[in-house]
């Protein structure tokens, strides 16, 4: 048996064709594949608008900025997630609280949001970043409410989740970071993610307003739109301090050609989730999926007993299983800020017993077969 990692990119002879192909044209970047990406990838969620950026936590930080955050503002996340999603309100200064997960789907919990929200007066927090973890969508919609019940914009982290949904209280399936109830959406195109560029990532939106911003914030904050002066052709304005976190044009071609199998790698991801289900059922704790949700399955998480033990016995057999995540609140960085926040112990308890096993569209049933097995072998 080869080795088996937890996730692995898909590179098909049409990615190859449509790199190859965009290589050989006249753009390498800000050519005509960053729009139709964008378009393209809009269009997927359901979001009005997408701005392409280098990578995710590129996406997060002028998001943060986007909504603008101010020196010590500060922002409730989750602890279960890549670091990525706090580390963004640190660009800007802010400072992070963290609320506990629900234990079941190790999301972030509305009810440990909210009694965080009441510890506090109003105004003192501004902002939320929900984590659609392992590619279960938050319920975007009871968000919505606690937000604009308090005040708070929503950034959704949905790196995990393209193609995920999860049905509103109007029966409506909603994608996640379609932006009908979040604020702005954001997406890694990593490649241990569902779409591949090497490094990538989206942001979506349905505000104009929003998008603006986002768009300017990418290309150094430089525009030829709405100028104050203009001197003749050559002539632009810089607005605000941005960045370059622009997409390459050869990467988003990567990108639009994954894009389209997304659906179908989506389906082949439930598929595997099942085979792991049916075998698990009764035994061991896997992420409990609610009424009415699609999770996109970026990830397979289980619960054990012996969870260091089990890690090591499948490296041994060539199984490459990885735990996500290292709570962000005890990593030295924020440990030596001194997180302010919620009880998390259902986050720690968490991490003292997860594992997420391999989980990718390539998995064939004979190794999955093998994975299966192992588990159940050494899993207590
Ligand atoms: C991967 C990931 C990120 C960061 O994505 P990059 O594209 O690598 O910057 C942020 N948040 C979550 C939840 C992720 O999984």
């Amino acid at each position: 048996m080869k080795n088996i990692p937890y996730g692995r990119q898909n590179i098909t002879q049409e990615d190859l064709n449509a790199v190859t192909e965009t290589l050989q044209g006249d753009f390498l970047t800000q050519g005509p594949k960053v729009q139709e990406f964008e378009q393209k990838f809009a269009e997927y969620v359901g979001a009005k608008y997408a701005v392409a950026v280098t990578n995710a936590t590129a996406g997060l930080h002028i998001a943060v900025l986007a909504l603008n955050l101010k020196p010590g503002e500060r922002v409730i996340t989750t602890p279960i997630t890549f670091a990525a999603s706090a580390n963004c309100v640190r660009y800007a200064k802010g400072e992070v609280w963290f609320a506990d997960i629900d234990p079941d789907t190790y999301l972030l919990s509305i009810d440990s949001v909210r009694s965080l929200l009441n510890s506090k007066p109003k105004g003192f927090f501004k902002g939320i970043i929900p984590v659609d973890f392992a590619g279960l969508p938050v319920d975007a919609e009871e968000y919505r409410k606690l937000a604009d019940e308090y005040g708070l914009w929503i950034i959704e982290d949905a790196c995990h989740a393209p193609g995920g949904s999860f049905t509103d209280s109007q029966l409506v399936e909603q994608r996640c970071g379609n932006g009908v109830y979040t604020d702005i959406g954001v997406f890694s195109f990593h490649p241990v993610k569902h779409i591949a560029c090497g490094e990538g990532g989206m942001l979506t939106t349905n505000s104009k307003t929003l998008y603006e911003k986002l768009a300017l914030l990418r290309t150094h904050g430089i525009t030829k739109e709405n100028m104050a002066e203009d001197h003749g052709g050559w002539f632009y304005e810089m607005k605000e301090l941005g960045f370059n976190y622009r997409l390459t044009d050869f990467q988003s071609a990567l990108g639009i050609s994954q894009l389209a199998r997304n659906d179908a790698g989506v389906k082949t991801r439930n598929q595997i989730a099942d085979r792991y289900k049916k075998a698990f059922e009764g035994k061991i704790k896997f992420q409990a999926l609610p009424n009415g949700q699609i999770n996109a399955h970026h990830l397979f998480v289980i619960e054990v007993n012996n969870r260091k033990e089990l890690y090591d016995r499948l490296r041994e057999n060539k199984i490459f299983a990885q735990i996500h995540y290292i709570p962000v609140h005890t990593l030295p960085y924020y440990k030596n800020i001194g997180y302010q926040g919620a009880d998390l112990t259902n986050a720690e308890a968490y991490y003292a017993r997860c594992i997420s096993l391999p989980m990718y569209p390539t998995l064939t049933l004979e190794e999955q077969e093998y994975v299966i097995n192992k588990v159940l072998a050494y899993a207590k």
